[in-house]
């Protein structure tokens, strides 16, 4: 592409910290802890199947990034530094400067600044990659094999606003401009629990990233850990924007929702002090929704106890 070491230059080379070698030679250096290990995560998002091709750019730059810090964050891992691969179409000066000038920001509130990657010319649509690093103790690694029968189950943020926000906008539900208005930002601008998560290792057992839906997603845990679950539909935190939708939609939205891109966790109930006080010291809304159980399966229960036949899937591309 013409001027791709300028557009590199101009829009993704930024300052690194001490130690770090970024942009500019044919490999980044990061410096790892002792005693730690590397946590990697990549994210492909494609035009037309991840974001519209009208997207407001500032919020692609964003999310590119969010969703990449949310598997670091359900891992328990502290950002080091990302990657990213963009192919373009054209150049479009505006676009790269709002979609890199808000990748960056979040790179830098989040410290995991942007070390290198690859730009290219694409033959029809923008392709962009993520690839985040990120360092753990591996001890303590919140992996989703790790769930123990007896554990509570927990979320963070609030359920279905995005799913609510992408229905609208793909005209699977009537315009309502109030509706969008309100749960636009949880599809647009997601904002992982990443301070929260940094701190949950050894609180917490098994965790993961709610990016498909909370059934499809606790299920992964689920299998990994070789046990069930009963989930209190009562106590899901659902977005306060749902209220007025009627209740199976509400439900649906809840339950299978993707793009939420907060966390679902289990940790052993003399915890829950501990966990209670890092969510307040962290602003992090929190709530506990059930508890793993022996056997197999995942049941959900209404406010009286009475199983509630609701179990459905989530997103699967080649579902
Ligand atoms: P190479 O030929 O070794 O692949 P490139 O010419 O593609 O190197 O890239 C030059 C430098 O710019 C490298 O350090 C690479 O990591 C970085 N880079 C390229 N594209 C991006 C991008 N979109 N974001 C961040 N760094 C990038
Ligand atoms: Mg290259």
């Amino acid at each position: 592409m013409a001027n791709e070491f300028d557009l590199i230059e101009q829009y993704f080379s930024r300052p690194v910290p001490e130690h770090f070698l970024g942009v500019g030679d044919d490999c980044a250096l990061l410096p790892v802890d002792a005693g730690r290990q590397l946590a990697v995560s990549t994210d492909l998002l494609l035009e037309g199947r991840h974001f519209f091709s009208d997207v407001d750019p500032a919020s692609l730059g964003h999310k590119a990034l969010a969703v990449n810090l949310s598997d670091l964050a359900a891992m328990g891992a502290e950002p080091l530094a990302c990657l990213l691969s963009i192919s373009l179409p054209g150049i479009d000066h505006a676009w790269l400067k709002a979609f890199s000038d808000s990748f960056h920001a979040l790179a830098a509130a989040s410290s995991c600044p942007l070390v290198g990657g690859d730009t290219t010319r694409s033959v029809s649509g923008i392709v962009l990659s993520v690839t985040v690093l990120g360092q753990v103790d591996p001890a303590l690694a919140l992996r989703r094999a790790a769930a123990r029968p007896g554990d509570d189950i927990w979320i963070t943020g609030r359920l279905g606003a995005a799913d609510v926000a992408l229905r609208l906008l793909q005209g699977r539900l009537p315009s309502d401009p109030a509706l969008l208005g309100a749960t636009r930002a949880a599809l647009e601008w997601p904002q992982p629990p990443l301070v929260f998560a940094q701190r949950l290792p050894g609180l917490a057992h098994a965790a993961l990233d709610i990016s498909d839906g909370l059934l499809q997603d606790l299920r992964h845990i689920l299998k990994a850990s070789r046990c069930g679950a009963e989930l209190d539909y009562g106590a899901l935190p659902v977005h306060p924007a749902l209220a007025p939708l009627d209740e199976g939609l509400r439900r649906e939205a809840v339950l299978s929702g993707g793009d939420v891109y907060q966390l679902c966790f289990t940790a052993d109930p003399r915890m829950r002090e501990r966990i209670v006080e890092l969510a307040a010291q962290t602003g992090t809304e929190l709530a506990r929704v059930g508890r793993i159980v022996s056997g197999q399966g995942l049941v959900l229960r209404d406010a009286g106890g009475q199983p509630i036949d609701a179990l459905g899937g989530g997103y699967d591309h080649f579902g």
